[in-house]
Protein backbone atom coordinates (compact mmCIF):
# COMPACT_ATOMS: atom_id res chain seq x y z
CA UNK A 1 0.00 0.00 0.00
CA UNK A 2 1.11 3.73 -0.80
CA UNK A 3 1.67 5.36 2.11
CA UNK A 4 -1.23 7.53 3.32
CA UNK A 5 -1.67 10.70 1.48
CA UNK A 6 -2.31 13.50 4.11
CA UNK A 7 -3.92 16.98 2.07
CA UNK A 8 -4.17 19.51 5.03
CA UNK A 9 -4.18 22.95 3.72
CA UNK A 10 -5.16 26.08 4.92
CA UNK A 11 -7.09 28.66 3.04
CA UNK A 12 -7.20 32.31 4.66
CA UNK A 13 -9.99 34.06 3.33
CA UNK A 14 -8.04 37.79 2.83
CA UNK A 15 -8.04 38.39 -0.80
CA UNK A 16 -10.20 38.31 -3.86
CA UNK A 17 -10.65 35.80 -6.91
CA UNK A 18 -7.38 33.09 -6.01
CA UNK A 19 -6.15 29.98 -7.83
CA UNK A 20 -4.03 27.47 -5.33
CA UNK A 21 -1.31 25.43 -5.73
CA UNK A 22 -2.50 21.87 -6.83
CA UNK A 23 -2.77 19.31 -4.08
CA UNK A 24 -2.79 15.86 -4.41
CA UNK A 25 -5.31 13.14 -3.76
CA UNK A 26 -5.55 9.32 -4.36
CA UNK A 27 -8.98 7.75 -5.87
CA UNK A 28 -10.33 5.65 -3.05
CA UNK A 29 -9.38 8.14 -0.02
CA UNK A 30 -10.54 11.68 1.82
CA UNK A 31 -9.27 15.13 1.51
CA UNK A 32 -9.62 17.16 4.66
CA UNK A 33 -9.02 20.72 3.43
CA UNK A 34 -9.43 23.86 6.72
CA UNK A 35 -10.84 26.98 6.32
CA UNK A 36 -9.83 29.77 8.18
CA UNK A 37 -12.19 33.07 8.74
CA UNK A 38 -14.62 31.75 6.09
CA UNK A 39 -17.09 34.15 4.65
CA UNK A 40 -20.75 33.27 5.99
CA UNK A 41 -23.12 31.60 3.47
CA UNK A 42 -19.66 30.29 1.16
CA UNK A 43 -20.37 27.54 -0.71
CA UNK A 44 -17.87 24.73 -1.53
CA UNK A 45 -18.43 22.79 -4.90
CA UNK A 46 -16.38 19.74 -6.54
CA UNK A 47 -17.62 19.21 -9.78
CA UNK A 48 -21.24 19.36 -9.54
CA UNK A 49 -21.57 18.26 -6.22
CA UNK A 50 -21.97 20.38 -3.24
CA UNK A 51 -19.88 20.10 -0.35
CA UNK A 52 -20.80 20.19 3.39
CA UNK A 53 -18.96 22.88 4.69
CA UNK A 54 -18.44 21.81 8.61
CA UNK A 55 -17.53 23.34 11.73
CA UNK A 56 -14.23 22.35 13.25
CA UNK A 57 -14.37 19.87 15.92
CA UNK A 58 -12.30 22.51 18.65
CA UNK A 59 -11.32 25.39 17.08
CA UNK A 60 -14.56 28.14 16.95
CA UNK A 61 -13.69 30.21 13.74
CA UNK A 62 -12.09 27.19 11.73
CA UNK A 63 -14.23 25.46 9.25
CA UNK A 64 -13.38 22.43 7.09
CA UNK A 65 -14.84 19.58 4.37
CA UNK A 66 -14.34 16.72 3.90
CA UNK A 67 -14.05 15.60 -0.01
CA UNK A 68 -14.29 11.56 -0.77
CA UNK A 69 -12.99 10.98 -4.18
CA UNK A 70 -14.61 7.90 -5.34
CA UNK A 71 -12.44 4.69 -5.90
CA UNK A 72 -13.29 4.84 -9.85
CA UNK A 73 -12.36 8.59 -10.19
CA UNK A 74 -10.30 8.79 -13.56
CA UNK A 75 -7.29 10.65 -12.64
CA UNK A 76 -6.29 14.08 -13.15
CA UNK A 77 -6.46 17.45 -12.39
CA UNK A 78 -9.92 18.37 -11.01
CA UNK A 79 -11.43 21.34 -9.39
CA UNK A 80 -12.76 22.58 -5.85
CA UNK A 81 -14.46 25.98 -6.14
CA UNK A 82 -15.60 27.85 -2.95
CA UNK A 83 -18.25 30.86 -3.59
CA UNK A 84 -18.62 34.02 -1.11
CA UNK A 85 -20.33 36.96 -1.15
CA UNK A 86 -18.02 38.99 -3.22
CA UNK A 87 -15.45 36.38 -4.66
CA UNK A 88 -14.37 32.86 -5.46
CA UNK A 89 -11.06 31.10 -5.00
CA UNK A 90 -10.27 27.64 -7.22
CA UNK A 91 -8.32 24.94 -5.60
CA UNK A 92 -6.83 23.02 -7.90
CA UNK A 93 -6.38 18.64 -6.97
CA UNK A 94 -4.80 16.61 -8.72
CA UNK A 95 -6.21 12.58 -8.40
CA UNK A 96 -3.59 10.08 -8.33
CA UNK A 97 -4.03 6.74 -8.92
CA UNK A 98 -3.62 4.59 -5.73
CA UNK A 99 -1.57 1.92 -5.84
CA UNK A 100 -3.94 -0.44 -5.07
CA UNK A 101 -3.05 -4.65 -5.22
CA UNK A 102 -5.41 -6.46 -7.90
CA UNK A 103 -6.57 -10.11 -7.44
CA UNK A 104 -7.50 -12.08 -10.62
CA UNK A 105 -10.94 -13.44 -10.60
CA UNK A 106 -10.81 -16.54 -12.58
CA UNK A 107 -14.54 -17.75 -12.00
CA UNK A 108 -16.63 -16.12 -14.65
CA UNK A 109 -18.82 -13.53 -13.15
CA UNK A 110 -22.35 -14.79 -14.07
CA UNK A 111 -21.27 -18.52 -12.36
CA UNK A 112 -20.98 -16.44 -9.24
CA UNK A 113 -24.34 -14.83 -9.56
CA UNK A 114 -26.93 -15.00 -7.21
CA UNK A 115 -30.03 -16.73 -8.37
CA UNK A 116 -33.48 -14.81 -9.37
CA UNK A 117 -34.75 -14.34 -6.04
CA UNK A 118 -31.19 -13.28 -4.48
CA UNK A 119 -30.96 -11.34 -7.15
CA UNK A 120 -34.11 -9.62 -6.01
CA UNK A 121 -33.41 -9.81 -2.61
CA UNK A 122 -29.90 -7.99 -2.68
CA UNK A 123 -31.25 -5.34 -5.44
CA UNK A 124 -33.85 -4.19 -2.63
CA UNK A 125 -30.87 -4.53 0.49
CA UNK A 126 -28.75 -1.99 -2.01
CA UNK A 127 -31.95 0.03 -2.87
CA UNK A 128 -32.21 0.28 1.13
CA UNK A 129 -28.59 0.89 2.19
CA UNK A 130 -27.76 3.64 -0.75
CA UNK A 131 -31.08 5.59 0.15
CA UNK A 132 -29.59 5.55 3.82
CA UNK A 133 -25.73 6.65 2.45
CA UNK A 134 -27.34 9.23 0.86
CA UNK A 135 -29.12 10.97 3.60
CA UNK A 136 -27.85 13.97 4.63
CA UNK A 137 -28.77 14.25 8.55
CA UNK A 138 -27.03 17.71 9.48
CA UNK A 139 -26.55 17.16 13.09
CA UNK A 140 -23.03 15.80 14.22
CA UNK A 141 -23.34 13.00 17.13
CA UNK A 142 -19.33 13.16 17.37
CA UNK A 143 -16.94 15.58 19.40
CA UNK A 144 -13.84 13.52 20.05
CA UNK A 145 -11.08 11.67 17.99
CA UNK A 146 -12.42 8.31 16.27
CA UNK A 147 -11.36 4.88 17.50
CA UNK A 148 -10.90 1.39 15.55
CA UNK A 149 -13.51 -1.31 16.11
CA UNK A 150 -11.03 -3.57 17.71
CA UNK A 151 -7.57 -3.77 17.74
CA UNK A 152 -6.63 -6.72 15.36
CA UNK A 153 -4.26 -7.31 12.67
CA UNK A 154 -5.56 -6.11 9.07
CA UNK A 155 -6.13 -8.63 7.12
CA UNK A 156 -7.08 -7.05 3.41
CA UNK A 157 -7.03 -3.60 3.38
CA UNK A 158 -9.30 -1.24 1.34
CA UNK A 159 -9.04 -1.02 -2.64
CA UNK A 160 -7.57 -4.32 -3.54
CA UNK A 161 -8.99 -4.66 -7.31
CA UNK A 162 -10.82 -7.73 -8.73
CA UNK A 163 -10.46 -8.01 -11.98
CA UNK A 164 -11.77 -10.44 -14.69
CA UNK A 165 -10.36 -10.43 -18.15
CA UNK A 166 -8.44 -7.36 -17.68
CA UNK A 167 -11.41 -5.18 -16.82
CA UNK A 168 -11.98 -4.03 -12.89
CA UNK A 169 -15.21 -5.68 -11.86
CA UNK A 170 -15.17 -4.70 -8.34
CA UNK A 171 -12.96 -3.74 -5.14
CA UNK A 172 -12.47 -4.47 -1.78
CA UNK A 173 -14.82 -1.91 -0.32
CA UNK A 174 -14.00 -1.90 3.32
CA UNK A 175 -10.96 -2.95 5.60
CA UNK A 176 -11.15 -6.80 7.02
CA UNK A 177 -9.78 -7.12 10.43
CA UNK A 178 -8.82 -10.94 12.00
CA UNK A 179 -11.63 -11.81 14.01
CA UNK A 180 -12.93 -14.90 15.71
CA UNK A 181 -16.85 -15.43 16.06
CA UNK A 182 -17.39 -14.00 19.32
CA UNK A 183 -15.03 -10.90 19.52
CA UNK A 184 -16.76 -7.52 20.29
CA UNK A 185 -17.17 -5.10 17.88
CA UNK A 186 -17.83 -1.43 19.04
CA UNK A 187 -18.43 2.07 17.28
CA UNK A 188 -16.09 3.72 16.41
CA UNK A 189 -17.66 6.95 17.83
CA UNK A 190 -21.13 8.42 19.28
CA UNK A 191 -23.85 7.99 16.95
CA UNK A 192 -27.67 6.43 15.56
CA UNK A 193 -27.81 3.02 14.50
CA UNK A 194 -29.84 3.21 11.42
CA UNK A 195 -29.91 -0.40 10.22
CA UNK A 196 -29.02 -3.83 11.96
CA UNK A 197 -30.34 -6.97 10.06
CA UNK A 198 -29.16 -9.75 8.53
CA UNK A 199 -28.14 -9.12 4.36
CA UNK A 200 -27.31 -11.47 1.84
CA UNK A 201 -23.87 -10.14 0.98
CA UNK A 202 -22.57 -8.39 4.11
CA UNK A 203 -24.77 -10.90 6.71
CA UNK A 204 -25.34 -9.25 10.35
CA UNK A 205 -25.07 -5.78 9.30
CA UNK A 206 -25.03 -2.75 12.07
CA UNK A 207 -24.44 1.02 10.54
CA UNK A 208 -24.24 3.48 12.58
CA UNK A 209 -25.26 7.26 11.00
CA UNK A 210 -22.46 9.74 12.97
CA UNK A 211 -24.12 12.86 11.35
CA UNK A 212 -23.35 15.02 7.88
CA UNK A 213 -22.91 12.43 5.65
CA UNK A 214 -20.32 9.95 7.51
CA UNK A 215 -21.85 6.51 8.05
CA UNK A 216 -19.74 3.61 9.48
CA UNK A 217 -20.32 -0.24 8.76
CA UNK A 218 -19.68 -3.40 10.31
CA UNK A 219 -20.20 -6.63 8.43
CA UNK A 220 -20.43 -10.82 9.08
CA UNK A 221 -21.34 -10.20 12.40
CA UNK A 222 -22.44 -13.24 14.87
CA UNK A 223 -24.56 -11.74 16.75
CA UNK A 224 -26.33 -7.93 16.93
CA UNK A 225 -26.09 -6.11 20.34
CA UNK A 226 -28.51 -3.29 18.51
CA UNK A 227 -31.73 -2.42 16.75
CA UNK A 228 -32.19 0.71 14.24
CA UNK A 229 -33.05 3.80 16.40
CA UNK A 230 -30.60 2.97 19.15
CA UNK A 231 -28.33 5.90 20.12
CA UNK A 232 -24.48 4.44 20.48
CA UNK A 233 -21.77 5.62 22.40
CA UNK A 234 -18.00 5.58 20.90
CA UNK A 235 -16.82 1.88 21.87
CA UNK A 236 -20.16 0.27 22.58
CA UNK A 237 -20.66 -2.96 21.82
CA UNK A 238 -22.55 -3.50 18.60
CA UNK A 239 -22.19 -7.13 17.85
CA UNK A 240 -19.58 -9.95 17.92
CA UNK A 241 -17.97 -10.82 15.08
CA UNK A 242 -18.53 -13.78 12.39
CA UNK A 243 -19.06 -14.76 9.35
CA UNK A 244 -22.51 -14.22 8.24
CA UNK A 245 -23.11 -13.45 4.54
CA UNK A 246 -21.20 -14.25 1.57
CA UNK A 247 -17.46 -14.90 2.95
CA UNK A 248 -15.03 -17.62 3.34
CA UNK A 249 -13.97 -17.13 7.05
CA UNK A 250 -14.84 -15.47 10.01
CA UNK A 251 -13.51 -11.33 10.45
CA UNK A 252 -15.02 -8.19 10.28
CA UNK A 253 -15.67 -5.77 7.42
CA UNK A 254 -15.05 -2.31 8.43
CA UNK A 255 -16.59 0.24 5.81
CA UNK A 256 -17.51 3.75 5.68
CA UNK A 257 -19.76 5.63 3.17
CA UNK A 258 -19.17 9.69 3.47
CA UNK A 259 -22.08 11.61 1.07
CA UNK A 260 -22.37 8.00 -0.82
CA UNK A 261 -19.49 7.62 -1.72
CA UNK A 262 -16.84 4.26 -0.49
CA UNK A 263 -13.89 5.50 0.99
CA UNK A 264 -11.00 3.85 2.70
CA UNK A 265 -12.24 3.93 6.35
CA UNK A 266 -9.11 4.02 7.98
CA UNK A 267 -7.65 6.92 6.19
CA UNK A 268 -10.69 8.86 6.40
CA UNK A 269 -10.73 8.25 10.29
CA UNK A 270 -6.92 9.46 10.87
CA UNK A 271 -7.53 12.64 8.76
CA UNK A 272 -10.44 13.66 10.91
CA UNK A 273 -8.45 12.80 14.05
CA UNK A 274 -5.86 15.38 12.90
CA UNK A 275 -8.12 17.90 13.03
CA UNK A 276 -8.05 17.45 17.14
CA UNK A 277 -3.94 17.68 16.29
CA UNK A 278 -3.30 13.87 17.33
CA UNK A 279 -1.21 12.47 14.55
CA UNK A 280 -3.02 8.81 15.08
CA UNK A 281 -6.43 7.70 16.25
ZN1 LIG B 1 -13.98 -7.08 3.57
Amino acid sequence: MRSLSILRILLLFVGSLQTLAAQSVINGQTAVIAFSAIPQESRVTYGKKNIPLLQHPTIEDKRFILLPIAYRSTPGEKKLLVTYADGEKRLELHVEKGDYRSETITVAPSKVKPNKEQAKRTSMEYKEAMSIYHTLNPERYWDKPFIHPMSSKITSPFGTARVYNGSLKSFHSGTDFRAEVGTPVHAVNDGVVVLAKDRYYAGNSVVVDHGEGLYTCYYHLSEMSVKTGDRVSQNDRLGLSGSTGRVTGPHLHFAIMLYGVQVDPLQLLTQINSLFGKPEG
